[in-house]
């Protein structure tokens, strides 16, 4: 299988992931093995991941060709969603995703991206207290909207597992979502 990639400013994005590092390779690989689409739409600041329908959506303001390391770790970020699979978000989840970013931005040399999510490489996913950090990041890097604060703090802290992470508790997650509003979901550093 292939990913389905509407545009070709994303298809370039994904082609740069693919091309590297090993790291990238493997993100670029996922999407491809699970045949995610990624598209783009007005409604997203930065980009956002819905496992349960197997799509990555992304903003289109990206398209700028200015943008395009931006654009490159939005997308690495999501594949890392896509990789991780779940289909419930949770903070640990995020700080995963961020990580990725982080990386890859250090890969690209992308000044821009690397003082922005650089921070979260220290932190660890398996620990609560860090976890507690990488909240207070994500709020910090969503500035002060209200409504992506209320996003956020909703999240679970620690991935759920089995029965949590369902068709069901994705829908009811991504209301909230769009109750709050999806323009402020992840705006650019
Ligand atoms: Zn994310």
């Amino acid at each position: 299988m292939t990913a389905k990639i509407s545009s070709a400013r994303l298809r370039d994005a994904h082609n740069r992931i693919a091309q590297l590092d090993a790291l990238g390779a493997t993100l670029a690989a996922t999407l491809d093995a699970k045949g995610t689409r990624v598209i783009f739409s007005a409604r997203i600041s930065g980009g956002f991941t819905l496992n349960v329908f197997n799509t990555i959506v992304m903003d289109p303001h990206l398209q700028d060709p200015a943008s395009f390391d931006f654009l490159v770790c939005t997308l690495a970020h999501e594949c890392s969603h896509v990789q991780q699979g779940h289909l419930v978000d949770s903070v640990q989840q995020e700080l995963i995703a961020y990580q990725v970013e982080a990386k890859i931005a250090d890969t690209l040399q992308f000044a821009a991206g690397k003082q922005a999510f650089g921070k979260f490489l220290a932190l660890d996913p398996t620990s609560a207290r860090d976890l507690d950090t990488a909240l207070a990041f994500i709020l910090d890097l969503a500035g002060g909207s209200p409504a992506t604060r209320t996003i956020y703090a909703s999240l679970p802290k620690f991935q759920p597992r089995g029965a949590a992470d369902n068709f069901a508790a994705a829908l009811k997650q991504i209301a909230a979502v769009g109750i709050a509003g999806w323009q402020t979901l992840r705006p650019p550093p």
